[in-house]
């Protein structure tokens, strides 16, 4: 004998029906079966939602019930053939009927009992439950259906009534033994010894099956829903969450009771005491073989699984000494069972002047009330504190039989808590050390979930959340080879790169689950438009573990969010120069953040592109050396220039040709003023540890005063032509000593200086070529012959080339 059960997710519509009716058929061939079937996806809440209504004496209740009538009716329709149908029309308009005038006197009286309540929701499973058992008689399968009132016996604690087992088991035997044909029975409702309907709580299906199978001896009690078993997380929070094979009873139950809703806690034990073997199956991957959940305790995997619930409030009572006296804990505990309280997690501190109880919101609000009623004098005579709530909480629990044996386990889960900037107000771990849970706050749940998964589940797999502003040649190039390596990342260094949001000056787009890189949106009217502060709002609610934005803007509006991105605890790569050669001030002020805050704000493409220039100096420094004097050829774009003035081409013409060419900004003034060449140079200084700023800098500016302001490119151009006498004048000059002319800087002694200057062949500079950068650091250990570092310091793909070591670095300090 087996019982099989299918919950709403499963019986939602006429096409997953056909999938279970699939299943049914195929099972009956092996064996005996009992069916056990939920209310239509969704009805109960449905069934809920209007009763709040009419109590609330809106008068919407009415409509909302005529479309859940018609959308029974449209089922029967859709399963059962015209001449067939009619009877199952006449059942379900007759409870319809009743179900109007239960919701007319709730209308009238505006009050809801939790005995009207389980009455109304029974609804949910006979309508269904009939219905289903009628279609699968006219496919040929001869059944009988079965109201679970006749058979399941509980208390009248209605909304959550207890089993009277005895009674149950006696009732289901004798029914079975009278009844012919194939079982289909209502889950979730039952009935007192007085006849009235009760519930078995929400998600409480289970549990019907799981009393059914424990009272016929059942060899296995299947649950199909639509996930592939109890996963190790919920999929709908941790996209990576995959199938747990094998949880024995103890797990399988801790995991549901603090939120895997995959199967109800109380399902567990009628299974435990006959050790009749529980599978969770998916009806829409039936091959799959989901999960066993059995009294074996197995080997290996500390941790089974994560779960959560939301909605959960912290009540903390506080006093000056009270509690270990007189028996208040006792009192407490006393005062919440008897109103059928449970709290999820208790956490006392040793000195016993204060306790925390988490409940969900609901409750805590009237166990304050109960608590502040028992202990009246006490707060009146100022001996205890009036008891505090604090709400928007949820709870996280890590479960397994097997982490008593790993001392390891509260660290790393504290840790990444903590380095994903999850504030825990409460911890507690059980006495059976089944699990380890915390408090935190519900905004925070799903970036902690997949934390958590990651680290216990994923620890050789990380991923790194991208956001990515400007998608210029820069931010393309990057994209593309994201794209090219991510195969080769995630195999090799087990690094999974996802990017999640991109934008220009003009469009943003998002992804939550990471786009398909292959096959990018067109950033266009179909976006939604670019807003600064939207965009990190966005990223901000996405709120994933190890998230990087990466700016290759040139923009200053992006660089002063910097504060707030690295106050967010998410981490920053960047090519753009702006707020590290801003103020001094605010340098240290964002090193410092990302210091205090533990991410990383990364930006080694903001002097010669992907060259290692701000690491080198940069781990000098932290090994104790002293930087004496920096030269540097930083402008790609000014050695072009003087490169091809060698060739004999006029100055004006050779400028033109570079801007034509990319490789000066839209304006070539910014170049030649020697401004981008300062900016560079105050941040390698300030990496240095010399404290510049862009004002101490003397630069010598190749824009003549008088184009400095007002013109426009095009202008400018034409009166650099100007000039061109006096450039040639300059080079002839220098060739006439055998020099060559360069733009370049110097920063000694805290002192910099940026010009044209003609160099000797013995200068390193004298061989630079094309765009290529130098920069010579003369230091205390490379005191005599200056440390060189040469490449090509400008172009679009050797400076994502850098960003994308950035980011990859960023996937690797994350690693556990
Ligand atoms: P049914 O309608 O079949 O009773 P439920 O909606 O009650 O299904 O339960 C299945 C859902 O439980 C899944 O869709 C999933 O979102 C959620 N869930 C939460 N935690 C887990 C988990 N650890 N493993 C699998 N599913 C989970
Ligand atoms: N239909 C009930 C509910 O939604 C019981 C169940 O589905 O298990 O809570
Ligand atoms: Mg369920």
């Amino acid at each position: 004998m087996k019982v099989i059960k299918f919950g709403g997710s499963s019986v939602e519509s006429p096409n997953t029906i056909s999938q279970v009716f699939q299943i049914i058929q195929n099972q009956l061939q092996g064996s005996e079966l009992v069916v056990v079937f939920s209310a239509f996806g969704g009805v109960t809440e449905q069934l809920f939602n209007l009763a709040n209504l009419a109590k609330s004496g809106d008068l919407a209740y009415k409509e909302a019930l005529l479309a859940l009538e018609e959308r029974h009716l449209d089922m029967a329709k859709a399963l059962m053939s015209q001449e067939k149908v009619g009877k199952v029309e006449t059942f379900i308009r007759q409870r319809f009927h009743e179900l109007e005038d239960l919701y007319h006197g709730i209308f009238l009286i505006k009050e809801q009992s939790p005995r009207i309540l389980d009455y109304v929701a029974s609804f949910g499973e006979r309508l269904s439950t009939f219905l289903l058992a009628e279609a699968l008689t006219t496919k040929g399968i001869p059944t009988c259906f079965v109201d679970a009132r006749e058979l399941i016996r509980t208390d009248d604690r209605f909304g959550q009534a207890r089993v009277e087992e005895a009674t149950t088991h006696a009732q289901i035997q004798d029914y079975f033994a009278k009844h012919e044909g194939l079982k289909v029975v209502t889950g979730f409702i039952a009935s007192t010894a007085k006849g009235e309907t009760t519930t078995l709580g929400r998600s409480g299906s289970d549990y019907t099956a799981a009393i059914l199978a424990s009272a016929l001896d059942a060899t296995v009690l299947e649950i199909w829903t639509d996930v592939s078993g109890v996963l190790t997380c919920d999929p709908k929070m941790v996209y990576a969450a995959f199938t747990i094979p094998q949880l024995s009873y103890a797990e399988a139950m801790e995991l549901s009771h603090f939120g895997a809703k995959v199967i109800f806690p109380a399902t567990m034990q009628p299974a435990m005491r006959k050790n009749i073997p529980i599978r969770i199956k998916n009806t829409f991957e039936p091959n799959h073989p989901g999960t066993l959940i059995n009294g074996e305790v197995r080997e290996g995997g500390w941790i089974k699984g994560i779960s959560s619930r939301s909605n959960i409030s912290l009540v903390t009572l506080q006093s000056a000494g009270w509690m270990a006296a007189g028996g208040s804990l006792g009192r407490i505990f006393t005062v919440l069972s008897e109103a059928r309280l449970s709290s999820l997690l208790i956490s006392q501190a040793s000195s016993q002047h204060s306790i925390c109880l988490a409940l969900s919101t609901e409750e805590a609000v009237l166990a304050k009330e109960l608590i502040e009623k028992e202990f009246f004098y006490e707060i009146k005579s100022g001996e205890m504190d009036p008891v505090s709530i604090l709400p928007g909480l949820a709870l996280v629990a890590v479960v397994g039989e097997n982490m008593k044996h790993d001392p390891g386990t509260s660290g790393r889960m504290f840790r990444a808590l903590g380095q994903n900037n999850i504030n825990v107000a409460a911890i507690a771990q059980g006495s059976s050390e089944l699990n380890i849970s915390a408090i935190i706050p519900q905004a925070d749940l799903q970036k902690a979930l997949n934390a958590l998964h990651e680290v216990f589940f994923l620890s050789e797999h990380k991923v790194v959340h991208l956001f990515l502003v400007g998608t210029g040649l820069i931010g393309k190039a990057l994209l593309r080879m994201i794209a090219q390596q991510k195969e080769k990342l995630l195999r090799e260094n087990q690094l999974d790169i996802q990017v999640h949001g991109i934008a220009n000056s003009r469009y943003m787009a998002f992804d939550e689950d990471g786009f398909d890189l292959t096959s990018l949106p067109e950033l266009g009217a179909a976006q939604a438009k670019m807003d600064l502060n939207s965009f990190v709002s966005t990223l901000e609610e996405m709120n994933f573990s190890n998230s990087v934005l990466v700016d290759c803007t040139a923009s200053q509006e992006v660089a002063q969010i910097y504060p707030r991105i690295l106050g967010a605890k998410i981490a920053i790569v960047t090519p753009n120069k702006k707020a590290n050669s801003g103020s001094l001030e605010s340098y240290l002020g964002l090193k410092q953040l990302a210091k205090s805050r533990g991410v990383h704000f990364l930006y080694e493409t903001n002097v010669a592109a992907g060259l290692p220039v701000i690491n080198t100096i940069h781990d000098l420094m932290l090994s104790g050396d002293r930087v004496h004097r920096i030269e540097a050829v930083l402008s790609g774009s000014l050695n072009f220039i003087f490169s091809e003035l060698e060739k004999g081409l006029p100055f004006s013409e050779v400028v033109a040709l570079a801007k034509e060419k990319g490789y000066t900004e839209p304006d070539p003034r910014e170049d030649l003023s020697g401004m981008d060449v300062a900016r560079k140079v105050v941040i390698l200084g300030r990496e240095a540890e010399q404290p510049l700023e862009v004002e101490d800098i003397v630069v010598h500016s190749l824009v003549p005063k008088e184009a400095r302001k007002g013109l426009t490119v095009e202008e400018f151009l034409e009166l650099l032509k100007h000039q061109d006498a006096a450039y040639t004048e300059l080079l002839t000059a220098a060739k006439a000593k055998g020099e060559k002319l360069r733009f370049m800087a110097t920063l000694k002694e805290g002192k910099a200086e940026i010009g044209l200057r003609s160099l000797p062949a013995s200068h390193p500079f004298y061989v630079l070529e094309g765009s290529d950068n130098m920069i010579l650091l003369t230091t205390d250990r490379y005191y005599d012959r200056p440390m060189i570092i040469r490449g090509p310091g400008a172009g679009a793909e050797v400076t994502a080339a850098g960003v994308f070591a950035d980011v990859i670095r960023v996937g690797n300090y994350t690693r556990d």
